[in-house]
């Protein structure tokens, strides 16, 4: 048997947003590995082995998979979204750099994902339809002052800004602080939003303006979008409001 790996992005949660070239490498593997709440998410098969970890072991759950595609299994490695934004792909990559030289000739394959990103701009209208960029403001795995330089960087350049890994309870305090170091840079009224749980039943989405953030409405399965001075709402009766991003810049009169 020849082995193989694949790398597979399983979009934001509900089961029509994942790729069916996601749904068949999963259905064509011997052995699935990840992080145990994205493993849920996967139905069982018969004779399909699973092995779930913990989310903080992701280079050895890469070796792993490396190790059994190259003694011969089918091999998915799964994560939320797409696979290569904050996710498994990297752990893959920088496993098989590091690894032994016959990994290299592995039949390894990304399989993309529809990222939080573009699901939750996706239910809002178009908020990152001019230059935006996704910042992970986890300081597991880089410096703080990394994250707040980057931060501040993009948002004095103008970007809108997608923030994965926003909250959890191992990081209580970094958004608010990450919301405090935008202030003196971007106006009150720029939006801010919360997306929550984008495309599973527990979807919650809560509007607010950088002076009135409050940081307590993410928790870890939070996408927040920060929109820049050009970020347009339009109003509408007894619905949440469109938010999009002119096309051009400056903007043109709506
Ligand atoms: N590879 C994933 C990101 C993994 S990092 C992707 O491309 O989407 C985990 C972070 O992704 C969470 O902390 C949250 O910020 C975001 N996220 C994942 N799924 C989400 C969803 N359904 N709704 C909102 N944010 C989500």
């Amino acid at each position: 048997m020849t082995g193989w790996l694949r790398v597979v992005g399983l979009g934001p949660g509900d089961a029509a947003m994942q790729t069916p070239q996601a749904t068949d490498a999963l259905a064509a593997a011997t052995d699935l590995i990840g992080y145990m709440t994205y493993l849920d998410r996967v139905p069982p098969r018969p004779g399909q082995a699973r092995h779930a970890s913990d989310n903080r072991v992701e280079l050895d759950r890469a070796r792993h998979a490396l190790t059994l595609a190259a003694g011969g299994a089918r091999v998915a490695v799964v994560s939320s979204g797409d696979a290569g934004v904050f996710a498994m792909a990297s752990a893959v990559f920088e496993a098989l750099e590091a690894g032994p030289p016959e990994w290299r000739t592995l039949d390894v394959q990304v399989v993309p994902g529809i990222s939080a990103m573009f699901a939750a701009a996706a239910r809002l209208g178009a908020p990152l339809g001019h230059d935006f960029c996704a910042i992970s403001l986890s300081d597991n795995l880089k410096p703080w002052p990394v994250v707040l330089h980057r931060l501040t960087t993009v948002a004095a350049a103008g970007f809108t800004i997608a923030l994965y890994n926003a909250a959890s309870r191992a990081r209580p305090w970094q958004l608010g602080a990450a919301l405090d170091a935008l202030r003196p840079i971007l106006p009150g009224c720029t939006p801010i939003v919360f997306a929550t749980a984008v495309s599973r039943p527990e979807e919650a989405i809560t509007l607010a303006t950088l002076a009135d953030a409050d940081p307590a409405c993410a928790d870890m399965r939070t996408l927040v979008l920060i929109g820049t001075a050009a970020t347009r709402l339009i109003d509408r009766p007894g619905q949440r409001p469109w938010i999009y991003a002119p096309r051009s810049h400056p903007p043109a009169a709506p």
